[in-house]
């Protein structure tokens, strides 16, 4: 579904990403573990199209978007959700929502339908659905956050970061949310730092180290390296 080959990308002169290359298929669960300063978002970033990038080719589902503008890269089916979440506080759960389908081909027919079913993934977001969103706890603005990409209905997901801040117990939710979006027909991308937790939902993963693919396994494999869990898994 989506094929990243020898990306370079930086931020002026400084390069961040020296050709990386990652593939995500339908209907997997991919995460990219790595430190502060590898590059993880950089490369979502890139994916999503916010971010330049100067050498190297991203393709979604067969075709070349390297040049293709982020708002085209939505609408071909590519959400980002970014890290620290970027929810509208003043706004309520709902309008919040309801902002995700803004771009949504479908057009307003589906917008009501599409919510209920995020309220069925996430009871808590109906519950509190005229609610300011700002007065959500840090999972619940999590869950928001994902709720809001999936209203465009995408079918790759990039995850950057969605367990950033949040309770162990929380933690746990979240990744279930994700199992559930899998078996909902969406693919994933995860970026995460909670390497250990994320490794354990994936089909697949990447680590990244200075901007550079260091080593790519099963998740089961990753969490099996001995390398991995010194430097990722604190054992
Ligand atoms: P973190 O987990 O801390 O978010 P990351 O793996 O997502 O880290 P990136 O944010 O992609 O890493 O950063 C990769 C490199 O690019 C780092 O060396 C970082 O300092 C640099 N960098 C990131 N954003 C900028 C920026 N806006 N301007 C200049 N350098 C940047």
């Amino acid at each position: 579904m989506l094929e990243v080959e020898t990306l370079i990308s930086g931020y002026g002169r400084i390069e961040a990403l020296h050709g990386v290359s990652v593939s995500v298929g339908a209907g997997e669960i991919v995460t990219l573990v790595g430190g502060n300063g590898a590059g993880k978002t950089t490369l979502l970033r890139a994916i999503s199209g916010v971010q330049p990038v100067t050498g190297g080719r991203v393709a979604f589902e067969g075709a070349d978007i390297t040049r293709v503008p982020a708002h085209k890269r939505i609408s071909l089916g590519i959400a980002q959700v970014p890290e620290g979440r970027q929810i509208f506080a003043p706004l309520s759960v709902e309008d919040n929502l309801r902002l995700g389908a803004y771009r949504s081909k479908e057009g307003r027919n589906t917008v009501q339908s599409d919510l209920g079913r995020i309220f069925e993934m996430f009871p808590i977001l109906a519950e509190r659905r005229r609610n300011p969103a700002g007065g959500l706890s840090g999972g619940q603005q999590q869950m928001l956050a994902i709720g809001r990409a999936l209203m465009g209905r995408p079918r790759l997901l990039l995850l950057d970061e969605p367990s950033m801040g949040l309770a162990p117990i929380l933690v746990d939710q979240i990744l279930e949310a994700i199992v559930t979006l899998r078996k909902a027909g969406v693919t994933v991308f995860l970026v995460e730092q909670n390497a250990y937790a994320a490794l354990s939902i994936a089909d697949r993963g990447y680590v990244i180290e200075t901007g550079a693919i260091a080593k790519e396994g099963s998740g089961k494999a990753l969490i099996e390296d001995p390398a991995v869990r010194e430097a990722y898994l604190g054992v």
